[in-house]
């Protein structure tokens, strides 16, 4: 079984727009579009079978309209091949966070995913640490970690927030920091939380990224793919690559995911 922890999608009308805009943000090229479809023919084509979606809110008003799209496509797919599990937004200046956490719930959503670097706030905004006490214990919180260009999801940032959160299950995507992998290990080596390995090895190289994992341990890091940045089927041939042991790989691709959606 493989199960890609980490993709954003967007709706049809806007997804060209919304990976446009995330091309020009990190300078680089998209490799998939960012529909529902391109994603699950990515998934049918390389053999993921499961995918965990969502999409981050650049404005308050954004965030239960979101919630809802996220929502709607986890329904939409019940049943087919690949399947998607759905994490909700949240945004700082958001009115009613904690009905919102509460309508999250009730919409079969596992948890939330920010990018602070994309939604303008710091991780640890005294606002944010409200928002986390009320998810600790109950739902997942994946986040985008590192951006040498900016401050507001830097891994210090982060390591309060588990530090103030110990029994929040966070995910620390991109090896805990985006163009900041190495930083991140001084911040995350010791403390309780995953890492995804999207948009990663393309930065670290395959050995890096095998020395990462062994660090942090294969029991703590999950597959992920960053699309539409990347294609997952490439993603996990890329991964696959690595030169992992069959359990350590088997943890990656969907015991690690199983254990922390709560279903393994
Ligand atoms: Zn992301």
């Amino acid at each position: 079984m493989v199960i890609d922890f980490h993709s954003h999608i967007y709706p049809d009308k806007i997804a060209a727009r919304a990976v446009e805009n995330i091309g020009e943000f990190y300078r680089i090229p998209m490799a998939c579009d960012g529909t529902v479809a391109n994603l699950a023919a990515s998934g049918l084509r390389g053999g993921i079978d499961r995918f965990v979606v969502f999409s981050a809110a650049a404005a308050p008003a954004q965030v239960p309209v979101i919630n809802d799209y996220i929502a709607s496509v986890v329904k939409e797919r019940e049943g087919k091949s690949p399947a998607f599990t759905g994490l909700g937004t949240l945004h700082r200046d958001m009115e009613d966070p904690a009905s919102e956490i509460e309508r999250i719930a009730r919409l079969g959503l596992k948890g939330i995913k920010l990018h602070p670097d994309m939604q303008k706030f710091d991780i640890d905004d005294k606002k944010m640490m409200d928002m986390y006490a009320l998810l600790e214990g109950r739902m997942i919180a994946v986040f985008h970690t590192g951006d040498y260009r900016y401050g507001f999801s830097h891994p210090a940032r982060l390591a309060r927030v588990l530090d103030a959160f110990p029994r929040l299950t966070a995910v620390a995507a991109h090896f805990g920091g985006w163009s900041l992998h190495d930083l991140a290990l001084e911040y995350f080596r010791n403390r309780s939380c995953y890492f995804d390995v999207s948009s990663s090895i393309p930065y670290t190289g395959r050995e890096r990224a095998l020395e990462l994992i062994r660090i942090y341990g294969a029991e703590r890091i999950l597959f992920g793919s960053d699309f539409p940045m990347w294609d997952p089927a490439s993603c996990l041939d890329e991964f696959n690559s690595l030169r992992l042991r069959d359990d350590e790989r088997e943890l990656i691709l969907y015991k690690n995911a199983l254990r922390i959606l709560g279903e393994g």
